[in-house]
This record gives C-alpha cells, sequence and structure tokens, in this order.
C-alpha cells in the first residue's frame, strides 16, 4: 500500500442544494413548504427517493432558497418578561413559567441562559451547599429528607431529571431543633455557624435514645479466623457456623437505649454499632446512668435489675456470686469472659475469702508422714486464714501441705490437676501415705473420685479431681479446695474453676506469680494470700537445694541433640525436657530413652521405670524423678520463664542432683529467651555460662545445615545410631 492515497488532496466541500436540487425545484419545495414536522417529513420521503443523500435541512435550505417565508412574528422578550423570569426560575418549574408567559418551554430556558440565570441560585440552600457547610455526606441529607425530618421545597425539571432540593435556613434550623444528634452545631466552624445562623439555635441536650436493629445474631456460615489469637500476617480463615443462644436485637423489636448526644453508640446488649440518629426524637439533659444498660445486659441472663438490685424471674435479690458463675460458665467464650474476669478483679472482687478453719474441724493426722518444722507453719497460716497459696520452692513439700489440708478436715474435698500425670501422681502419693484409698472414677464430668479411709477403717474424706482443661461446670459445695499449679488457674479456660463453692482454699505453685500474661497478680486473689515465695530462707535452712545451674550455648538444634547425647553418656539418670513432638522422637530414636508426651500409655509407670528418659510439656510442673542427677531443658516455649523454673524444679525433688543445664543458641539466650535465665538468677540459683564445642568428628559437620534438617534419626533409627545418615550414604554411593 502507499501513501500517496493519504497525501491525496481532500474532496471539496459539497455545498448542498446548490449541487443536489436545482433551483426549479427549490421553488417546487417553497410552493409546499410551511415549516411543521408533518410537512418535512413528507417532503424528505419524497425527495430522497427522487435525489438520493437529501437530508431534512436540505429540505429546509431549500425551502428557504426557493422564496419560503415563514408567517410566524417573533416575540421580542420585554424587560418586565424577564424580571418575572429571573425572580421565578428558582421557585417555579420552568413548564410553569412557560405557561404564565404564553410562551413555550425552550424559549424559556433559552432566555435564562442568554440573561445568565444559573441553575443554582436565590437565597436558599442546595444540598451541595449543605454538604460543604457542614461537611456531612449529600446522601445523609437525602436521608433525612426521605425520613421526614428536613422539609425542603423542590424544584421539578423535565424528563425524570432529580428535581432541585432547596432548602430554607429556617427549615435546616427546625430539623437541628427536632433532631440535635445529627450535627455537633456548637463546635462548627464560624463562617459555617453566620451562613447558616447556627447561633440562634438553643443548646443542644446531653443525651439521646437510640435503637438498636441489628440482626448480626443469626445462625450464618462465615468465614472465621483460626488458631492463635496474635499471628504473624493475615491469621488462617475457615467457614465455620456461627450459632447464638440469644434472639438478634432485631428480632426482639429493637433494644432501646441512652447515648451520649453525638457519641456512636454501640449496643450494650449485642455490641454492635447502632445509628448514631434517634428514631424516637427522644433527648434528655438528665443523665439516664447505668441502670438501663444494666438491666439490658441482666436480661440476656433472664435477669433484671431493679433497685440497684438483680433480681430473677420471680422478683428475689440474686447475689454477685451467682451472676458471675453464670457469666463464666463454661458455654461462653473464654477469651471474652477472661477479659470481663479481670475486669472484675481489678474492680476489687476477691474470691479467696479469709475463714479460719475452727480448731473443732481440724482432726488428727492419718497420712504416714511427719511435717517439718517449716511445713507445719505454713498449714498453720494456712488454718488461720482459710484459704492461701503456697509459693514455696519445688521439693519444700507443697503437696504434702495440699493432702494435709484435704485429710485433716473431713467433708467432700476438690483437687484441680495440670495433667494427667500429675494426677497419677497425686493418686500414687496419697496410696502409699493413706491408711486406704479407694479410687473411683467418674464420667460425665470426667473426673476421679478417691475415697480416704482413717486407721478405724471409716470414711475421713472424699476428693474430687478434675483437670483444669474440664469443661464441666464446678458448683460444689466442697470444703477444702485444692488448686495444684495454680499459676494455671487465671488461664482463658481455666481460670472459672475459681468460681467453685469451696469453704477453705489452698493454692499450690511455685511460679505463681510469672506468668506472661501479667495475670499471675490474680492468683493471690483467688487463692489466697501467697506464703513462702521468698526462697532465701528455704534455701539457707538446706530445704531447697541450691542447684548448680549451666546455660550451654550451642550452635543449632542438631548441636542440642550431640550435647544431649555427650551428657547421656556422662551420668546415669538424666531428664531432658523439651518442647517439639519431633525433637522427643528424635531423641528417643537416636539414644534409646523412653520419651513421654501426652499420647503415652500409663505415663507414670513407664516413668518410674526408666533411669533416663525425654518429658514433653507434661513433664515441666509437679513431677518428681528421685533418682534424677542431671535435667536438661532442651527446647521450650519462648520465654517463658514459669516453664524454665518448673523444669529446673524437676532436679529439686532429687537425692542425687549434680546440674540442670539449659540448652539454648546464642540467638535464644541473647535476643529472643534471656528470660528464662533470668527467671532462674532471681529466684537465688548461681547460673554459669559455657560455650559448647562441636565434635570436630561428627558427622553432622559434613552436611549442609539445609540437610542436616531433613536427615533425621526418624527416617532411619538404624543406621543414625551407627553415625550414618540417609544423604551422606546416598552421596557416598
Ligand atoms: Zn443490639
Amino acid at each position: 500500500m502507499s501513501n500517496t492515497e493519504f497525501l491525496s488532496p481532500r474532496k471539496p466541500r459539497q455545498v448542498e442544494g446548490q449541487s443536489l436540487l436545482s433551483m426549479d425545484e427549490c421553488r417546487q419545495i417553497a410552493g409546499e413548504f410551511d415549516g411543521t414536522t408533518e410537512r418535512i417529513d413528507a417532503l424528505l420521503e419524497k425527495w430522497s427517493a427522487i435525489k438520493p443523500g437529501v437530508k431534512r435541512h436540505t429540505i429546509i435550505r431549500a425551502a428557504k432558497r426557493g422564496g419560503y417565508q415563514t408567517t410566524k412574528d417573533r416575540k421580542d422578550w420585554t424587560p418586565e418578561e424577564d424580571r418575572f423570569l429571573r425572580e421565578n426560575w428558582h421557585r417555579m418549574s420552568a413548564d410553569e413559567i412557560a405557561a404564565a408567559l404564553g410562551r413555550g418551554f425552550n424559549s424559556v430556558n433559552l432566555r435564562r441562559k442568554r440573561i445568565g440565570i444559573g441553575r443554582y441560585d436565590g437565597e436558599d440552600l442546595t444540598i451541595r451547599d449543605l454538604e460543604e457547610q457542614t461537611r456531612i455526606d449529600h446522601r445523609q441529607w437525602h436521608d433525612f429528607v426521605a425520613r421526614g425530618w428536613l422539609r425542603p421545597r423542590q424544584r421539578g425539571r423535565r424528563k425524570g431529571a432529580a428535581p432541585i432540593t432547596y432548602v430554607s435556613v429556617n427549615a435546616l434550623r427546625s430539623l437541628l431543633k427536632e433532631h440535635p444528634e445529627i450535627y455537633d452545631y456548637r463546635r462548627a466552624p464560624k463562617a459555617t455557624i453566620v451562613a447558616l445562623e447556627l447561633d440562634r439555635l438553643p443548646d443542644p441536650p446531653a443525651w439521646k435514645r437510640v435503637v438498636c436493629r441489628s440482626s448480626s445474631w443469626r445462625e450464618q456460615i462465615k468465614p472465621t479466623p483460626t488458631g492463635r489469637t496474635v499471628t504473624h500476617g493475615a491469621a488462617p480463615m475457615e467457614m465455620r457456623l456461627h450459632t447464638f443462644r440469644h434472639r438478634s436485637c432485631e428480632e426482639e423489636g429493637g433494644t432501646p437505649f441512652w447515648a451520649l448526644l453525638y457519641a456512636s453508640p454501640s449496643c450494650p446488649r449485642c455490641g454492635c454499632q447502632v445509628s448514631r440518629y434517634s428514631e424516637e426524637g427522644l433527648f434528655t439533659d438528665l443523665d439516664p446512668g447505668n441502670d438501663e444498660v444494666i438491666d439490658i445486659q441482666a436480661r440476656k441472663l433472664g435477669l433484671t435489675w431493679r433497685d440497684g438490685k438483680l433480681r430473677d424471674a420471680n422478683g428475689n435479690v440474686v447475689s454477685d456470686r451467682d451472676i458471675l458463675s453464670s457469666l463464666f460458665s463454661a458455654g461462653r467464650r473464654a477469651a471474652r469472659s477472661i477479659k470481663a474476669f479481670e475486669n472484675l478483679l481489678d474492680a476489687g472482687l476477691s474470691l479467696a475469702q479469709s475463714k479460719p478453719v475452727a480448731p473443732h474441724r481440724l482432726l488428727a493426722n492419718i497420712l504416714d508422714i511427719e511435717l517439718r518444722a517449716d511445713q507445719e507453719q505454713a498449714l498453720q497460716t494456712f488454718v488461720e486464714t482459710g484459704s492461701m497459696t503456697a509459693a514455696h520452692a519445688m521439693s519444700f513439700g507443697k503437696s504434702t501441705l495440699g493432702m494435709m489440708a484435704m485429710t485433716r478436715i473431713a467433708g467432700r474435698h476438690l483437687l484441680m490437676v495440670d495433667t494427667q500425670l500429675l494426677r497419677e501422681q497425686w493418686i500414687e502419693k496419697l496410696t502409699t501415705l493413706a491408711p486406704r484409698i479407694a479410687v473411683g472414677r467418674c464420667h460425665k464430668p470426667a473426673k476421679h473420685v478417691l475415697t480416704i479411709y482413717d486407721r478405724e477403717g471409716t470414711v475421713r474424706c472424699v476428693i474430687d479431681i478434675f483437670s483444669y482443661q474440664t469443661r464441666a461446670r464446678l458448683d460444689g459445695p466442697w470444703v477444702v479446695g485444692c488448686f495444684d499449679e495454680v499459676h494455671r488457674l487465671p488461664a482463658a479456660l481455666a481460670h472459672r474453676h475459681a468460681f467453685a463453692r469451696t469453704e477453705y482454699r489452698i493454692g499450690l505453685s511455685s511460679t505463681p506469680d510469672l506468668r506472661c500474661d501479667g495475670r499471675g497478680a490474680f492468683v493471690s486473689r483467688m487463692t489466697g494470700a501467697l506464703v513462702g515465695d521468698d526462697w532465701t530462707e528455704q534455701m539457707c535452712t538446706g530445704v531447697v537445694k541450691r542447684i548448680p545451674v549451666k546455660v550451654i550455648l550451642v550452635e543449632d538444634r542438631e548441636h542440642k541433640h550431640e550435647v544431649v547425647g555427650e551428657i547421656l553418656r556422662q551420668y546415669g539418670s538424666v531428664v531432658v525436657l523439651c518442647e517439639a513432638i519431633e525433637d522427643g522422637r528424635e531423641l528417643e530414636l537416636r539414644y534409646g530413652i523412653p520419651f513421654i508426651h501426652s499420647q503415652t500409655k500409663h505415663k507414670l509407670k513407664v516413668l518410674r521405670a526408666a533411669r533416663s528418659m525425654v518429658l514433653s510439656r507434661i513433664g515441666d510442673t509437679g513431677i518428681s524423678v528421685p533418682h534424677c542427677e542431671v535435667t536438661v531443658d532442651h527446647s521450650g516455649l519462648f520465654g517463658s520463664r514459669i516453664q524454665s523454673l518448673q523444669r529446673l524444679g524437676r532436679l529439686m525433688h532429687s537425692d542425687r542432683a549434680r546440674f540442670h543445664c539449659v540448652l539454648m543458641t546464642r540467638v535464644e539466650r541473647y535476643e529472643r529467651f534471656a528470660g528464662r535465665v533470668e527467671a532462674i538468677r532471681k529466684k537465688g540459683f548461681e547460673v554459669v555460662e559455657e560455650v559448647a564445642a562441636r565434635k570436630e568428628a561428627s558427622v553432622q559437620r559434613l552436611l549442609s545445615p539445609a540437610l542436616q534438617a531433613r536427615v533425621s534419626a526418624q527416617e532411619n533409627p538404624y543406621l543414625s545410631m551407627l553415625g550414618w545418615l540417609k544423604d551422606s550414604l546416598s552421596r557416598a554411593a
């Protein structure tokens, strides 16, 4: 294709009519032409058939050339008409003006444009003006109009165009008088106050009545975050069914309540954001107080709030304790109720009541054990106050205190334990020490029931053993509530057990106040004041051993495994405590020592039979291994100080303790988990730090870190015992 086509000169524009129609033909057209649409259509049809290319305007021009003259006389606009147009354009529609002046719509519309009358003008405000002045969105203003709160003047327009809305300053002021909640006019910018004459409005009231009509409480399947509440990056989501025990506010017909005038209120019943506008237009200056909100919340529990007291359906006053136990029943979301619980404890609620044990209730000792002087003293504190948290060091004999408290007082007692292993250990201890004991199991709720008999063979007491994880509602009443490892009690699910009805309470834990979430402070309000948390005296008298602590710095996880191997070769009885199940399995396979974790059957039996062993988190607290020489803190739960100290405690129960060692990489020691070492030092233990040298001969040194991570004894236990690894074998091949 050549370019010449584009360069060719433009065709001269055809002068229409001239070339298309002759003068004669134009005269013919002029003779029939009368200016009406119908006639033009007819002519167009006729002439386009004769001369293709004839258009409407060809016909009109041809008629003019042929000598057609219009008979219509043009009416000029008088100054009076212009004035009428100016005055009324913003009040009347264009059609009304046209009718009044005896002119057509187009004539009127053209004239107002010619003399410069704008679309929006006049004294009244348009929605656009209001939006600019108040910064309230135009859709809101249209909403006020639709609700009938704002009465504007609307000017109709042709062809279905939205009418133009004019708001008079008076209409705006009456809106703000009736609904002062929509705009904080006392704090409006000065220019707005002047433009809208807002200073003439009365002072706004303080409170408004709003209604929650949320329907969010309905059964639905929606994406829900799963797993931990705090995550790095996006939380994993899952489609889950949400169900509610209560009807939504919408189904209840709305929940009305008082809110501050300019607040964006949230519903005290369902927590949803509620419209800022008062449907009923009710306002007050008098503080409505909290009674209504409390009543709304009480009704969710089937109660009412009248005269400052909570009442049940029959109008009887309900005690705070009953409310609390229903508030914290297992049906509620644990994470939410622990928050409310914290608030209550902060507000001064205490669950540990101080009530001395009456002398006649303290019976003779039936256990085959003598208390030391300091233990006797601790027991006396319990007898005097009826509630205490024993925070003595591990190996002080806290569980002995618990057993004494339970067996010297007759009745039904509650014992809360942390793990299955600890429950087995409690049963083991009581079986050895008591004259006779019967162990029963009960399902629904899952518990163990111990019946303890005295030397004459009569029942001394019954102990119900529950785990902190139970979802059962612990109502009681019980005589003594014994909370083992009580630092577990302020946990999300477990805290509700603090409401169990017990006459006396004793909490046992050497680390009651070290929780990372700071809830340790609540322990003393749940089970009584801390006793024995200063270990210095217990260490000086030699009751508690000053165990040397070694922090061994290693290079990586594989190095940790190697160091464990060396310690196992040197000492006869070693307890390794690790976090990940994977690590435990690895050590079990590599060194042939049992790994005891939550899935292990007959845990206590396996534990008692072994010389050395690996324990998962279940061995962190409470377990005693009397023949243990060295304990190894292999890997832990982040910077948990409780875990760190508790693991050291495993060795304190031993008669042959040599040292406790903590294996840490440099990153763990200095950057991430320094708190673990600090917790030990703070309690008065001497900490030595050393760097473990890597054995040159290690096969692991030959492998890249990526391969080290992949190759494990789990893949081939026999080869790994020989120091061979799958990948090095295949590379050698
Ligand atoms: Zn609601």
